[in-house]
């Protein structure tokens, strides 16, 4: 569990937040018998009870996806120590990366430089973006040891992101899956617009899980349901899910939400009950998305953490440690944090 900042703990009375009661839970059903006296129990006890996972992986997408859409282009050397600040907070999982065309993705141009530059911990894993085989064999000569494919679950997204159809974005996954396989390397899997997309709406569940099962189907381990312009919601987030459970394994399954709607720890929360136990955050909340015009950033790996520890629910990650690095970050960009609970903290 994070180590919780003095001044929050002045402002919020971290202690009695962490005795509070849970305040969800379906309506209909009589309210539980109140709880034993807070000494009695083990912390996290009674949420646990009620589902939640024991464990919850956080993967950081702060470099890559945070850092891709932000207006400023940072430099290597700062990516690279923000990455390095990162690997020392206890995350298990850091995407680094990707190894995109400069010319799509001009933030991302130095992206042999960060991989080959930055510490590799033992423990982190450092997954990069590959679109194609071409960006796959870059990656690995860069020292990667892990990579994602990135598709999307609407056709209009699929074709301007990047610039073919589902099915051909499929078809290019197979091979870097393939090769990917042969070498001993893990793929993750990204669905994009799980929740919503900028050009058509509303995403049918159907939808996102066929592409899901052809994701996993051709060897990705894990596959993370992105809303990527953060408009879902507990009720949408759930529908989704139970439609991919069908297809995938829930072990599968991570949830990577932004927070455009202010929807998205709701929308983990849910996930998290469904027994989702990865989640996707970034650090200081960094990033948006170029194609999904008024889109914030991801959820702030701050805030997930903070509300995570609240629940007892282990990660293995210092929050306290992240605040700091999303502070480094945000100094760099010369930006406001993202994160409430570091805006909570580091004020005043
Ligand atoms: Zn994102």
């Amino acid at each position: 569990m994070g180590n919780v900042p003095s001044a929050l703990k002045h402002c919020l009375s971290y202690q009695h937040l962490l005795k509070e009661q849970l305040w969800i839970g379906e309506a209909g059903p009589p309210p539980p018998p109140p709880p034993p006296p807070a000494a009695l129990r083990q912390p996290g006890q009674e949420l646990l009870a009620r589902g939640f996972p024991e464990f919850v992986k956080i993967v950081e997408v702060g470099p890559r996806d945070g850092l891709q859409n932000e207006k400023t282009i940072v430099p290597t050397e700062v990516k690279i120590e923000l990455i390095d600040r990162l690997s020392k907070t206890g995350l298990p999982v850091i995407e680094v990366t990707s190894f995109v065309s400069s010319k799509w993705v001009p933030q991302m141009a130095d992206h042999t430089e960060v991989m080959r530059g930055i510490e590799q911990y033992p423990g982190v894993r450092y997954p990069v973006l590959t679109p194609n085989l071409h960006g796959f064999y870059s990656a690995i000569a860069a020292g990667a040891t892990e990579v994602s494919v990135f598709g999307a679950a609407s056709e209009s997204f699929s074709k301007i992101n990047i610039n073919c159809s589902i099915e051909e974005s499929m078809e290019r996954f197979e091979d870097v899956v393939k090769s990917a396989r042969s070498m001993g390397i893990p793929v993750r899997g990204y669905v994009s617009c799980a929740l919503g997309c900028p050009y058509e709406g509303n995403i049918s569940p159907a939808k996102v899980a066929e592409v899901s099962k052809r994701l996993y189907s051709m060897g990705c381990y894990e596959i993370s349901l992105g809303d990527t312009i953060g408009v879902g919601t507990p009720g949408s987030m759930r529908r989704m899910l139970e439609s991919v459970m069908m297809e995938i394994p829930v072990s599968a399954i991570a949830v990577h939400c932004h927070d455009t709607y202010g929807q998205a720890l709701a929308n983990i929360l849910t996930a998290m009950q469904m027994g989702v136990h990865v989640v996707d955050s970034a650090v200081a909340g960094l990033g948006g998305c170029p194609y999904a015009k008024g889109a914030t950033g991801n959820v702030a790996t701050e805030d997930v953490i903070y509300m995570l520890d609240g629940l007892g629910i282990n990660t293995g990650v210092n929050l306290y440690k992240v605040m700091e690095t999303g502070n480094f970050i945000c100094t760099s960009l010369n930006k406001k944090t993202n994160s409430k609970v570091a805006q909570a903290s580091f004020s005043g």
